[in-house]
């Protein structure tokens, strides 16, 4: 499925269990790297353990809620120590602050910000000692377009990407890159757009309407855009965002 390998690499997927996150780990595994993920749900976790290890290597999994500063230095080490270090780093959990309330405001800040910031700070020992080291963040095209529905979600993602220019200017004399991947509207089995589809069809719509793919995308399609970021060809690209999105926002 995947031009790139990354054998003998190893790759930790804040937030790996479902999703986008779910898809990035299943391709660095089928690409022949070791993959530790983490969340909080214990079944999403084995299950895609259980999955990835089928492609034979190191398939790690640590239970860890992003939100919590001591949880992260708990888990990167441990993920470092079942993989025998750390190369690439995708920070993809988020906390989906819809709304513009207290709850919202701390969810998103919590994981789709401090998150980003905590796992990289504590990654960073060892991204030092990779030859071919790389953080990708996943935002949102929300955190390029304002939309009413998602401020604080909006906004913390706004934060990822401009902390990604930050990140990339610093670590890149330690030979790390950072980039960033902004994707439009996914749908996949119990993700939120599948949940909309029937809570809130007038919304999916909507959303729908202004793809010109006619379509939304699939976290399959965002995978293949983290790894080409994460692989030795992109070795002089950093402090990027791309959209992955189907051309969302310019209508059909
Ligand atoms: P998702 O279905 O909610 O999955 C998120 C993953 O992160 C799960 O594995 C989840 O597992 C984990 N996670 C969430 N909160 C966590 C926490 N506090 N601690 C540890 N793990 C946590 O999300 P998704 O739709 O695949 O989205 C993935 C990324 O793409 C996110 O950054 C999202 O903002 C971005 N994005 C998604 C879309 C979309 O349409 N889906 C669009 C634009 C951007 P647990 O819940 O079990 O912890």
């Amino acid at each position: 499925m995947t031009p790139f390998r990354f054998d003998g690499r190893r790759v930790v997927v804040a937030g790996g269990s479902r999703g986008i996150g779910r898809a990035i780990a299943l391709a660095f595994a089928e690409a022949g790297a070791a993959v530790s993920i983490c969340a909080r749900g214990a079944e999403a976790l084995e299950a895609t353990r259980a999955d990835m290890a089928a492609f034979g290597g190191i398939a790690h999994a640590g239970s860890c809620d992003l939100s919590d500063l001591d949880a992260i230095a708990r888990y990167i080490p441990a993920a470092a120590a079942a993989m025998g270090g750390i190369d690439i780093l995708i920070n993809n959990a988020t906390g989906y602050g819809r709304s513009d309330d207290e709850a919202s405001w701390e969810a998103s800040l919590n994981v789709d910000l401090m998150a980003v910031v905590r796992a990289s700070r504590e990654a960073l020992p060892f991204l030092e000692k990779s030859d071919a080291a790389a953080i990708v963040n996943i935002a949102s095209g929300a955190g390029i377009n304002p939309a009413v529905r998602n401020a604080a979600y909006g906004a913390s993602k706004a934060a990822v990407i401009h902390y990604t220019k930050t990140q990339a200017a610093t670590l890149m004399k330690k030979g790390i890159r950072v980039n960033c991947i902004a994707p439009g509207s996914v749908e996949f089995p119990g993700g939120s757009w599948e949940k909309r589809k029937t809570d809130a069809p007038e919304l999916y719509n909507r959303i729908l309407n202004a793809i010109p793919a006619g379509r939304l995308g699939r976290p399959e399609e965002i995978a293949p855009v983290v790894l080409f970021f994460a692989s030795s060809l992109a070795g002089w690209v950093t402090a990027q965002v791309v959209q992955v999105n189907g051309g969302q926002g310019f209508g059909r």
